[in-house]
């Protein structure tokens, strides 16, 4: 989508700070972390949010789970998967997205 700023990055229009990259995913720091550790996985094709997103999708990423977490260095100690939905889920960026956080005990709930 041409005014998606996450098509922007896979796109390599926007510079981001990338962590990992296959011909499906980007994995990216978060230009505003929320933890020591916050990135952001983000597919390469744009979907909206989580409910229009292919399940063979959603199985790829759960498969790489493991060895991004591991280059992160959070792995042994722990993390959180965020995906915020919608509006009142609080996404800001209409392109699916899941949030990786840790490097710290963090809080809950969230709000
Ligand atoms: P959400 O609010 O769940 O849609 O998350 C969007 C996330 O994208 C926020 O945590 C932002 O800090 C992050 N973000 C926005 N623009 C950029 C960017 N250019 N590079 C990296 N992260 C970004």
């Amino acid at each position: 989508m041409s005014d998606c700023i996450f098509c922007k990055i896979v796109a390599g229009e926007i510079p981001s700070e990338k962590i990992y990259e296959d011909d499906k995913i980007i994995v990216i720091k978060d230009v505003n972390p929320g933890a020591p550790v916050h990135v952001l996985i983000i597919p390469k094709e744009h979907t909206d949010n989580i409910l229009h997103a292919p399940s063979e999708l959603l199985l790829y990423i759960q498969d790489k789970l493991e060895e991004i977490v591991k280059k992160l260095g959070v792995y042994e100690d722990g993390f959180r998967i965020v995906i915020n939905t919608g509006v009142d889920g609080g996404q800001s960026v209409n392109h699916l997205h899941f949030h990786v956080l840790g490097g710290k005990t963090l809080g809950w709930p969230p709000c």
